[in-house]
């Protein structure tokens, strides 16, 4: 059947396919991971359906207003939370920060598209043993993801990969790149970000607004709201149904699933056949669903053999920081993440007594998200004083990798349950010494930074919520040591696959989301090739 698919700004035909059609794919969430698998899949000929619990917006439906785009687009049902890690208190009740809509976090994202390092796919050879950490090395290398790296990059309009110029120097970067001189740092750049510097993919280059994390009015930064997407459903092979709340992955006697139990808008349950599923609904989401999906034949869960499910959680070493300058900075001014320092990214644990590094990166906030984030819940004359500083200040965050430890780990909630009656998701999180650490070090390092470039003052914040959700249903070569095999595959079920962060092994110093998108990429390829030889 063909119909229209609302809320885009041109619609197209697309495909609609019968609750009770096991030939299709199902993919449950339509972000980074999700919308560029359905895509890579529906562009082989091969159909999809993708179930998404948010809504669709236009880009005409974007506003710039900091806290209007976030009521939009984040994910609000309750989660839980517990551990020693500070913003677990400051954000008690939203400890994740992802997002509900189609497109996923890729709406709201900055764009930071970095590669993992040869050395972070093989964190327990690089760093040996370390206490209360779960180290394993991935079964894939550096080598293996090259090419899924330069597709994803080709695919996004990653600036200084490829052909894609780097975007121009903001005057935040200008003062970012004044520090780094002074200190000596040569790996300086205005960042790898997936954003257009020029035309590119039908969509326009940066024309340099700053609401970067409110939407993208312009469409310049990549989201799979308006590429994989429209992509996908113009091949006549893919299905997205919006308000589409996956609740349980139905599986056979044998043990291979066969479909999903999802709620539509009003609540209804529907169930979607399915030859295949795909789950790339963000860690927290991922996690809770293949939990949720427990049975007698599966009675801890899904794919969860290894009792590794929901294990090993992380969430990134982060921490932003602002220096206050004699003269008018106007960091709002341009891309929010046009910034990047590599020079701290090394591994030198002898001098630094930490394992891991940190990439140093611009972090241009509006003035309403700073208000929110500064010194949470703060009141008083030197918070007014600070804020009223706002244009005169420059704004960056360090990133580094945090450790993967089964303590930190995301299971079902024993009271709070959603709106469907299922168990909502619990995050605990634990820190380790080795990140407390490096936040230390990454502090002192972007404080010297600042104050290198000019500053009078340095307001250092502490972490916000995790924007980065990985590691819960790792990639191991052992189904002893892990939930999915190397393509993302479950070692449990044969046609169960996960295509988002939370198959990460361990953690890259930077941002994870390219790594999502090559894999993803790559996951395709593989599922293509099984799918034709009807070998799942
Ligand atoms: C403010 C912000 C800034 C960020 N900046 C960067 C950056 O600069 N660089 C970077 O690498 N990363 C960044 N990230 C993180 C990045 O957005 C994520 O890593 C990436 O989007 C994860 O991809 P994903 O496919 O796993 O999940 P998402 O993109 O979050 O998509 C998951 C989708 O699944 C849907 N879903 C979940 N559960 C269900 C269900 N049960 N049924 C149906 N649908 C479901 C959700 O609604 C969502 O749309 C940022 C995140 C935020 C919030
Ligand atoms: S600065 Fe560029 S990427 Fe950011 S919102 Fe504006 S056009 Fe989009």
């Amino acid at each position: 059947m063909t119909g229209r698919v609302p809320g885009r700004d041109e619609d197209v035909a697309a495909v609609t396919f019968d609750h009770d059609d096991g030939d299709a794919v199902v993919v449950i969430g339509s972000g980074a991971g999700g919308g560029t698998l359905a895509n890579e899949l529906a562009q082989k000929g091969i159909d999809v359906v993708v179930l998404e619990a948010g809504p669709r917006y236009r880009l005409a439906d974007f506003v710039n207003d900091e806290y209007l785009a976030d009521e939009m687009f984040v994910w609000r049902d309750p989660r839980t939370s517990s551990g020693n890690a500070r913003f677990v208190k400051d954000f008690a009740e939203a400890p994740t920060w992802l997002c509900k809509t189609v497109g996923g976090s890729t709406v709201h994202w900055v764009s930071n598209s970095f590669r993992f390092m040869e050395r972070e796919f093989k964190p327990r050879t690089t760093y040996g043993a370390i206490p209360g950490a779960n180290l394993l090395d991935w079964p894939i290398t550096l080598a293996d993801l090259l090419p899924y790296y330069e597709r994803a990059e080709s695919k996004m309009g990653v600036t200084g990969r490829g052909d894609v110029p780097y975007l121009p120097e903001t005057n935040n970067f200008k003062v970012f790149a004044l520090g780094a001189r002074r200190l000596g740092y040569k790996r300086v750049t205005t960042s790898h970000l997936a954003i257009n510097s020029v035309p590119r993919d039908g969509r326009n280059a940066c024309d340099q607004i700053g609401f970067c994390m409110q939407g993208c009015k312009s469409g310049a930064k990549w989201s799979t709201l308006y590429t994989e997407i429209p992509k996908a459903e113009a091949t006549g092979h893919c299905e997205v149904r919006a308000n589409a709340m996956a609740l349980q992955i139905e599986h056979d006697e044998r043990g291979r699933v066969t479909g999903v139990l999802y709620a539509d808008q009003a609540g209804r349950q529907h169930v979607q056949k399915a030859r295949a599923v795909c789950v790339a609904g963000n860690a927290p989401e991922t996690t809770r669903i293949l939990l949720n999906s427990a049975s007698g034949r599966f009675p801890h869960g899904l794919a969860n053999s290894s009792g590794q499910l929901g294990k090993n959680y992380m969430r990134s070493v982060l921490g932003l920081v602002y220096g206050v300058f004699p003269k008018p900075v106007n960091m709002y001014r341009g891309p929010v993440g046009a910034g990047l320092i590599e020079d701290l990214s090394d591994n030198d644990p002898g001098k630094r007594g930490f394992v891991g590094g940190i990439w140093l990166g611009l972090n241009a906030l509006g003035l309403p998200f700073l208000a929110g984030i500064l010194k949470p819940k703060a009141w008083g004359r030197e918070y007014a004083h600070d804020l009223e500083a706002y244009a005169h200040m420059s704004g960056l965050w360090f990133c580094g990798d945090d450790l993967p430890q089964e303590r930190c780990a995301i299971s079902l909630d024993k009271e709070v349950k959603d709106r469907h009656g299922l168990p909502v998701a619990h995050l605990h999180i634990d820190l380790h010494q080795n990140e407390i650490a490096m936040e230390n070090w990454g502090f002192v390092k972007s404080a010297e930074l600042y104050e290198a470039a000019g500053a009078t003052k340095v307001l250092e914040e502490p972490p916000v919520a995790c924007a980065h959700n990985l590691g819960t249903c790792r990639m191991s070569a052992s189904a002893r040591d892990g939930v999915v095999n190397k393509w993302g595959q479950t070692h449990d079920i044969p046609n169960l696959f996960i295509a988002d962060g939370s198959v990460f092994t361990s953690n890259n110093t930077g941002n994870p989301t390219l790594t999502i998108v090559a894999l993803a990429i790559r996951q395709a390829d593989y599922l293509a090739q099984r799918l034709r030889a009807n070998d799942l």
